[in-house]
């Protein structure tokens, strides 16, 4: 393909094709924009959806997560396979050429964190990941995942289900205990021992040798596949050097506005400035990557519209639906709220006598109740959110 260029005035140029760089063009197109747009993204694939990537794909109740078959209708110039490197001079410039643009969307979302070590490790990252390990996943393989975080889960989840011999083995002395906290992660270890999943808790892995993992404390662990689901960091390494300012992603103000004039921030890579937590935050959930760009289209359009949401995510694991709502960064307590040895229970965070986040497991009225609460800022009280007989919105004060 030749270099490519296409400095005209009034062009969009998004960087990032996952769900975030298309939710853009979608809502440019949708609130009537009708000059250029062109959507860079490194992967070959036309923009997919990545949760099922875990659960009904690894299962294999699903082949294929694109999202929308008719791009075309969006007419936006579509630059798959082809990876920015750099920004200069108010061009992108990428591994095929060059782009003008008036106005420029950065959607490059968030890449996984890898282990050291010489063995093959394996992501959850990508489409071809994921069809890649399904189709190593056979009954007797054994698999270690490193990770007890929501990926490193729902994989177990989807492995054991298939007959593989999983062990999952994690640093922090719980599951998602980076998430959520050591004490309420731990109510869900033994989701871990009943799927037949073997849990290594509080073993960090020194490395990932061919044939297993060399575990720190002098441990081996062997394994026919090792996948590494320790985290993501921000896909903004080519954007060193470039004049725009990184925090953890790429700072954003409220109204989604990067540091350059003319240059929007979404979804995974956007470390946005929250008027409601007063901090910058970045977020690696679906739901931001699908709302972020409603803003950030209206404000490439001249508007000055803000994103302040209350965080929302959901994860399937172990034959249950966690949600959760909010942020509980400041939280100053936690209560459970019924037993988590029952099969619905959930965990609140309070700070001044306030409900700020939110987890459930299989009761999706609760975090509905307690999502509005969050928005609402609400006064809780904390016996009666401890309460499962007591609807979560019976628990505001006055
Ligand atoms: P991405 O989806 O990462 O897309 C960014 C795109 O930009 C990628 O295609 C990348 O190749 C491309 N790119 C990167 N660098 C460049 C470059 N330099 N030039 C051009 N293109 C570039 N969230 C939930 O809330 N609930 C879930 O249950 C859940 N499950 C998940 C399961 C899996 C397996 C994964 C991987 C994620 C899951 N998530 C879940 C998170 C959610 O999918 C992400 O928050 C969302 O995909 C972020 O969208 P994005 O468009 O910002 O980034």
């Amino acid at each position: 393909m030749s270099p490519a260029s296409s400095a005209r005035p009034g062009q969009i140029v998004v960087v990032g094709g996952g769900l975030a760089g298309l939710r853009t063009v979608e809502e440019l197109r949708a609130r009537g924009y009708a000059g250029g747009v062109t959507l860079v993204g490194a992967e070959a694939r036309p923009p997919y959806d990545r949760p099922p990537l875990s659960k009904r794909l690894m299962a294999g109740e699903l082949a294929d997560t694109t999202l929308r078959d008719d791009l075309a209708a969006l007419g936006v110039g579509l630059r798959l396979g082809e990876t920015a490197t750099g920004l200069d001079s108010g061009l992108l410039r990428t591994d095929r050429g060059e782009h003008g643009f008036d106005r420029l969307v950065l959607a490059t979302g968030a890449e996984p964190v890898a282990l050291p070590g010489p063995g093959r490790q394996r992501f959850l990252r990508t489409l071809d990941d994921a069809l890649a390990l399904r189709a190593r996943l056979r009954p007797g393989l054994r698999l270690a995942i490193v990770g007890a975080g929501w990926i490193g889960a729902e994989l177990a989840t989807a492995a054991a289900a298939r007959g593989c011999r999983v062990t999952v083995v994690e640093a922090a002395a719980a599951p998602l205990a980076a998430a959520v906290g050591a004490e309420v992660g731990a109510q869900t270890a033994g989701w871990y021992e009943a799927a037949g999943v073997e849990l290594r808790l509080g073993q960090p892995v020194e490395s990932v040798q061919p044939g297993g993992l060399a575990l720190v404390g002098g441990g081996w662990l062997a394994a026919d596949e090792v996948v590494t689901a320790v985290g993501v960091r921000p896909a903004v390494g080519w954007l060193e050097g470039s004049g725009i300012a990184l925090d953890n992603g790429i700072a954003a103000d409220e109204q989604l506005r990067a540091s350059m004039p003319g240059v929007f921030a979404v979804g995974d890579a956007a470390a946005f400035w929250s008027l409601r937590y007063r901090r910058r935050l970045r977020f690696e959930h679906w739901d931001v990557a699908l709302r972020a760009p409603v803003v950030a289209a209206a404000n490439l359009m001249g508007g000055t519209d803000t994103y302040d949401p209350v965080p929302y995510f959901w994860s399937e694991q172990f034959g249950r639906m966690m949600q959760y709502a909010g942020f509980h960064g400041d939280a100053e307590r936690m209560v459970l709220r019924g037993d988590p040895a029952a099969p619905r229970w959930g965990a609140c965070w309070l700070a001044s006598g306030r409900l700020v986040a939110l987890l459930t497991v299989d009761s999706p009225r609760d975090l509905a109740q307690g999502r509005r609460l969050i928005e609402a800022a609400a006064a809780v009280d904390a016996g009666r959110l401890s309460d499962p007989g007591i609807p979560v919105r019976d628990a505001a004060r006055g």
